[in-house]
């Protein structure tokens, strides 16, 4: 027997890896040697279905397996309708995190056979089964019941048995746990099964050795509350000190556990840290069975600003009871603790999560299909989502992709602005000026800001900073870090050399460098040569 297992991606990234899975076919070698031939088939959603459809039959499969995502479900059922077309005798099922909160509506599907909901690692065993004994596709319609694994220690796995090769991708997706201990309504993961299951260390061990041997340069890990269990965290961090010290490894983490023993442990390696904010008010967080205690907050994030460990935040627009001036307020608290980035998202009543439960209760409007955004709340209008929204695109485009973190508060402060005013209008601008690079867009607009105050001067050295900043991470990016690579001149009004200089010494107002650095009109270059910055007036 035949059989595709596909994996469809958002974009080709290091984190597009198709280890669900993966996993699958692990687990089905183990079971059924050669009776099962599988396959693994990488798509990504901007792919045309025609394509996918010829790309999955090139492997003449009798059974074709989708991991169903809220993102790509309508992919997926259109890769199946194409499928089912070609092949009618094809056999065809869905798992994933979609395919489990609306079994009900992805198996209503004409091209769907069957669902595994939930975890999948036994059901596609005992499915197998069935199919091999010769049990007609149908009689598995509806039969699957959610079977969580109950000892991850039995599972194998796809890396160390050479089914997924990390090295092929650039990057690794690295499971430690299953399960999250917390309850959060807007959360699938809370619906899983109580409480956490871990890999076991020494698979997490032999598996950093593999990242290690392979030259795997990022590492994304799948545990939603990585430091909840501190022991086995700590351990962990030590395991990756000691075995893939070169490799970035990407974690969430939750505050409350943070210390400073694990603060250090976190400086010691190569990492970006994700915390889950979503608000900074406590009220409207219990509305989605959350907690918060800003105090506790920030001091466990000065742990991690004081070892000089990476962080960013999430936050999230539209939450019950929330209204627009309160997420700016979170924006705000968010931007005080200087995170690495800031990542905006608006809410998402997903199915088969508590809130989609409570959403009529709460008079939560939201999307009834992908992907499910709140619509309105009796605090939190359209017109304010809107609004909000703006917010999150200035924040992404301004701080995120615009690496601000060195500049934005030097910037800020003379201007006496919010961020979440200089966010949101930046949103506001970014839609009357569509045209122009990045970096200009963001010089445009600072510009205007410090015009309006009548502050010409303080201006000129504000977008000045910005280009400087702006065109040394572009070199750097463009040269990978490590090979040659020059930007045509850039004109400016004070010569960068000496800005960074300043910078580089300690400066951190921009009228401290108003005294320190004066106009001097230049063109130069920048350039990276063997991964060191250089910057050549020309
Ligand atoms: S949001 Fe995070 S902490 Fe909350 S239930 Fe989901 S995974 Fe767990």
């Amino acid at each position: 027997m035949k059989l595709a297992l596909v994996a469809i991606h958002i974009e080709p990234s290091p984190r597009a890896l198709p280890l669900g899975p993966a996993m699958l076919a692990s687990v089905l070698r183990g079971a059924f040697g050669a009776s099962i031939e599988t396959r693994v088939v990488d798509a990504f959603v901007a792919e045309p279905a025609a394509a996918c459809a010829e790309r999955i039959l090139a492997g003449d499969p009798d059974l074709v397996g989708f991991s169903m995502y809220v993102w790509n479900r309508g992919q997926t059922l259109a890769i199946a309708a194409l499928l089912k077309a070609a092949r009618p005798g094809i056999i065809l099922f869905a798992g994933g995190a979609e395919a489990t909160a609306d079994a009900a509506g992805v198996l209503a599907d004409p091209a769907m056979d069957f669902v595994l909901p939930g975890e999948g690692e036994e059901l596609i065993v005992e499915a197998m089964r069935r199919l091999l004994q010769g049990d007609p596709p149908g009689t598995l319609a509806g039969w699957a019941r959610p079977r969580p694994v109950k000892d991850l220690t039995d599972l194998p796995s796809p890396y160390l048995d050479g089914t997924l090769r990390p090295g092929d991708y650039g990057g690794a997706l690295w499971e430690l746990s299953r399960g999250c201990p917390f309850t959060c309504d807007f959360c699938f993961e809370a619906r899983g099964t109580a409480g956490t299951r871990r890999i076991p260390l020494a698979r997490v061990e032999a598996e950093l050795e593999l990242f290690a041997a392979q030259g795997i340069r990022e590492v994304f890990v799948l545990d939603p509350t990585f430091n909840y269990h501190k022991v086995q965290a700590k351990q962990v961090l030590r395991l990756i000190s000691d075995r893939a010290p070169g490799t970035h490894f990407f974690f969430e983490v939750r505050s409350e556990f943070l210390d400073r023993e694990m603060a250090g442990l976190f400086a010691a390696i190569h990492c970006t840290l994700q915390i889950g904010l979503q608000s900074a008010h406590d009220d409207v967080l219990r509305n989605i069975s959350r907690s918060f205690d800003p105090e506790d907050f920030e001091a466990k994030i000065l742990l991690l600003h004081q070892a000089g460990v990476p962080y960013g935040f999430d936050l999230i627009y539209g939450l019950p009871g929330d209204t627009l001036e309160g997420f700016r307020e979170s924006v705000d608290f968010a931007m005080g603790l200087v995170p690495n980035h800031l990542d905006v998202f608006r809410l998402s009543v997903l199915p088969g999560t508590r809130l989609a439960e409570t959403a009529a209760g709460l008079q939560l409007r939201h999307e009834a299909h992908h992907p499910y955004r709140v619509l309105g709340s009796p605090t939190f209008s359209a017109t304010d989502l809107e609004q909000a929204g703006r917010i999150a695109r200035g924040c992404d485009a301004l701080y995120n992709q615009g690496r601000a973190v060195p500049w934005f508060g030097m910037l800020l402060e003379p201007l006496d602005l919010r961020p979440a005013e200089v966010f949101e209008a930046f949103g506001t601008w970014l839609e009357t000026h569509p045209e122009g690079t990045p970096i200009e867009t963001r010089r445009g607009f600072f510009r205007s800001l410090f015009e309006a105050r009548g502050d010409r001067l303080l201006g000129e050295l504000a977008v000045d900073v910005i280009a400087c900043f702006g065109h040394a991470d572009e070199a750097m990016e463009a040269s990978g870090g490590d090979r040659s690579s020059a930007s045509g001149p850039i004109a400016f009004r004070h010569d960068p050399r000496v800005l960074m200089t300043e910078i580089e010494a300690g400066a951190t107002g921009l009228e401290e460098l108003a005294f320190s650095v004066p106009a001097s009109p230049c063109a130069v270059e920048f350039s990276v040569v063997e991964g060191e910055l250089v910057l050549r007036v020309v």
